[in-house]
């Protein structure tokens, strides 16, 4: 398996399909936004001109796109990627998307004889660039075996969550407690300081203690605390927040399934609209310390 193709080089894809080349797979790419199509190809890759000319000759296919109607467009319909690639090729949808939106495109994908895993990850930017994303995988034991070698060059744990829209399910379910974890940080962080606290040294303390989590660990949301994540660049890079209010609304129509009850999930969803209300949809979703600030 030599000839793999990339579409959609954002802030996720882009470093994935860099590891792609690293690990010695030959890549074709495409994305609507030229400039990252020309980065790559200046790095070895064959830049293609649609998503269907850098699909000729692979026989893998990684997506990586913001949303469902994305992912529907590129593959579904008479036009589609599924309608143009023959037979017995492998496609790996890594994009955060809806369950039931994941699963007609492995409908449409089995109805031509093409393998095709949901496989949407976790890791974030940085995770993306070290090649140690998590990716959580749906679909048939057997694709994913052939797709092994392709996702251990971007990713470091690879779980096989079930059948058809499992991946989706397992990422909506993660990314709702994440949600809930960096906004009980934001408020918990805000009350601290307007209480007299140095926030690295009331970080540290909870980092420390049984409040301690992900976001404590790696991804704190106030400004100064870490060099390296997103809120001591001015909230840019990482991970938007319109893309998280996208999967916090993604959880509340998963839990709309199976009727189960999810207060956080529905007041996270909330306070992202409202951070998206104030324009702020495009930084990184630790902008949500903004809310909690004291500007006083
Ligand atoms: P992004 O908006 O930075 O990148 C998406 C890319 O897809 C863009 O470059 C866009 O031009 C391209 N694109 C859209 N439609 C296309 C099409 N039809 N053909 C070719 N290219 C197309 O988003 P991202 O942050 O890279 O996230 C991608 C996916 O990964 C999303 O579903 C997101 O929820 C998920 N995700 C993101 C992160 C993160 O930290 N950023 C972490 C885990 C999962």
């Amino acid at each position: 398996m030599k000839q793999i193709a990339f579409i959609g080089l954002g802030h996720m894809g882009l470093p994935m399909a860099r590891n792609l080349l690293k690990a010695g797979f030959q890549l074709s790419v495409f994305d609507l936004v030229q400039s990252a199509v020309d980065q790559l190809a200046g790095e070895g890759a064959r830049a293609a001109a649609s998503a269907t000319e850098a699909s000729e000759n692979a026989e893998v296919i990684v997506s990586m796109l913001p949303a469902s109607r994305h992912v529907e467009g590129l593959y579904l319909g008479d036009d589609g990627l599924l309608s143009r690639i023959p037979a017995g090729r492998l496609v790996l949808e890594c994009s955060t998307i809806a369950p039931e939106s994941a699963k007609k495109v492995h409908q449409a994908a089995r109805e031509r004889g093409i393998d095709l895993l949901d496989a949407p990850v976790s890791g974030g930017t940085a995770g993306a660039a070290a090649g140690t994303l998590t990716f959580m995988v749906g679909g048939d034991a057997a694709a994913l075996e052939k797709a092994q070698p392709v996702f251990a060059a971007m990713g470091k744990n690879i779980f096989h969550a079930g059948p058809d829209g499992a991946g989706q399910i397992a990422k909506v379910c993660n990314n709702q407690l994440l949600a809930v974890q960096m906004i009980g940080t934001a408020e918990s962080m805000a009350m601290g300081v307007a209480n007299g606290l140095d926030p690295k040294v009331l970080a540290e303390i909870m980092r420390q203690s049984s409040g301690g989590n992900w976001v404590l660990e790696r991804y704190n949301p106030w400004p100064g605390v870490m060099e390296n994540a997103p809120a001591s660049k001015g909230y840019g890079g990482g991970f938007m927040a319109e893309l998280m209010a996208k999967d916090l609304g993604l959880a509340q129509e998963t839990a709309q399934v199976s009727a189960s009850s999810t207060p956080m999930g529905a007041l996270a969803l909330q306070l992202y609209r409202l951070l998206l209300k104030q324009g702020k949809g495009k930084q990184d979703f630790s902008v949500v310390q903004q809310l909690f600030r004291d500007e006083r």
